[in-house]
């Protein structure tokens, strides 16, 4: 029964099981914690079993995946420059999307939904729609009928790129894997640190909201107006630009680090190094102390590309001519590890009153603390100085 991986809080809310029962006996529910969960009805499932045998979480990563070393590695980054900027590293899933819908394509991936209260995985077929996707949410997104959607544009003949994080890629992989319509499916997730709930999220924006006196809008996790090493957080209140400085108005990202609101699953999980995907992207942190960037400028960063799978190079090779490609062969990779801080669970009890509540439990070490003030509030050249030091 499904129930044996929720209980071993091994379910990391893929939804995966939810879309493949027949019978319709599966629904995603939120939890005390607001991250989405299977909830099966006893009464109409006739336990067949195949909930289980699809859920990637159960069949853990496949062994021949097992930290393998990606077969091919690149350092890139979009062509155009402003796009890099409006990207969190250095823009190479915006330059695939474009390519992806330039051939009729249809593309996957998360946004936040319009009143920034929710992040949802959801399609563009434009670049209006694609806009949303772009750039980095620390939320998890809820899939919704996403296996769906996909599956009406595969049973069509459309091209289908799906962008997730490590679990909701094995999810749709794990789906379409015996479905005959799935040739123009290609997958992609990111290095992935772990996801808090939409629960966590919505009680920050409504705390900052107040606190800032405004409707929110435009949050942004890296923000990279210091360059992308230097990011900051920052968002809109009434139309207004401001830059989330201090403990406390960056009190979201800084529990984010800490690990204190991740999903229960994210401490152990099974897809870090083993991915699903075609392709795998992140930032490339580290490979411009390598020179092969030299008269580039890297200001607004540089894109891990690893490529997985034969039908990933092709795909590559297809959709990546908006992208500088340089092979690399230096990989600085390691498992992410995220550690479950003792406070975890405090955190989650808390944080059902207010944002205000969980405060007190983020304690930043005091190095950290020095080094976030200095990039808040040191100009981009001396910050690089000090880096270069
Ligand atoms: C929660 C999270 C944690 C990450 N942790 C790391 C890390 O530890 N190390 C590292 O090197 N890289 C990490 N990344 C990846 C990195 O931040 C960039 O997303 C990645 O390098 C792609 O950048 P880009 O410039 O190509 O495109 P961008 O435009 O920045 O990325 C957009 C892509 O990210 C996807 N995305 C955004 N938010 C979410 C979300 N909440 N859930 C699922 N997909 C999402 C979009 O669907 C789209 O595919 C993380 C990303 C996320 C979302």
């Amino acid at each position: 029964m499904i129930e044996s991986i929720l209980t071993s809080s091994l379910c990391t809310g893929c939804g995966a099981c939810a879309a493949v029962c027949r019978l319709k006996c599966i629904e995603m529910a939120g939890d005390k914690e607001g991250f989405l969960i299977p909830a099966v009805n006893a009464e109409r499932c006739i336990n067949c079993g195949l909930c289980l045998r699809i859920c990637p979480a159960a069949a853990a990563a496949p062994e021949e995946n097992a930290e393998k070393k990606p077969p091919l590695l690149y350092a890139a980054f979009h062509r155009d420059i402003k796009k890099r900027g409006q990207s969190t590293s250095g823009g190479a899933f915006a330059a695939i999307a474009e390519a992806v819908i330039a051939h009729g394509g249809v593309v996957f991936g998360s946004g936040f939904d319009r009143n920034y209260d929710n992040v949802v995985c959801r399609e563009a077929a434009d670049a209006g729609e694609l806009e949303g996707l772009k750039k980095s949410k620390y939320v998890q997104g809820r899939m919704g009928n996403v296996y769906f959607e996909i599956e009406k544009h595969l049973n069509s003949g459309k091209l289908v790129f799906f962008s997730g994080t490590p679990c909701q890629t094995a999810g749709v992989q794990a789906y379409f894997q015996h479905r005959t319509n799935s040739e123009r499916l290609y997958t992609c997730d990111l290095i992935c640190h772990g996801v808090p709930s939409n629960l966590a999220w919505r009680r920050y924006k409504d705390w900052l909201s107040e606190v800032l006196g405004g409707s929110l809008s435009d949050f942004q996790f890296r923000n990279k107006e210091k360059g992308w090493k230097n990011s900051l957080r920052s968002c809109a209140v009434n139309g207004r630009k401001v830059l989330l400085r201090g403990k406390k108005l960056d009190s979201y990202c800084q529990a984010y680090y800490l690990n204190l609101m991740l999903r229960e699953s994210c401490y152990k999980c099974p897809f870090d190094c083993k991915s699903h995907a075609d392709i795998t992207l992140a930032d490339y942190w580290g490979i411009e102390k390598k020179g092969i960037f030299s008269g580039h400028d890297i200001h607004y960063g540089i894109s891990r590309i690893e490529v997985n799978t034969a039908r990933g190079r092709d795909f590559l090779a297809e959709m990546g001519p908006g992208l500088e490609l340089y092979p690399a062969d230096w990989d600085n990779r390691c498992p992410v590890k995220t550690v479950r801080p003792v406070q975890r669970d405090n955190f989650y009890q808390r944080v059902n009153d207010s944002w205000g509540a969980v405060l007190p439990l983020i304690k930043i070490p005091f190095k950290s603390r020095v080094k976030l003030m200095a990039r808040e509030y040191l100009p981009e050249w001396i910050l690089n100085i000090l880096r270069n030091m």
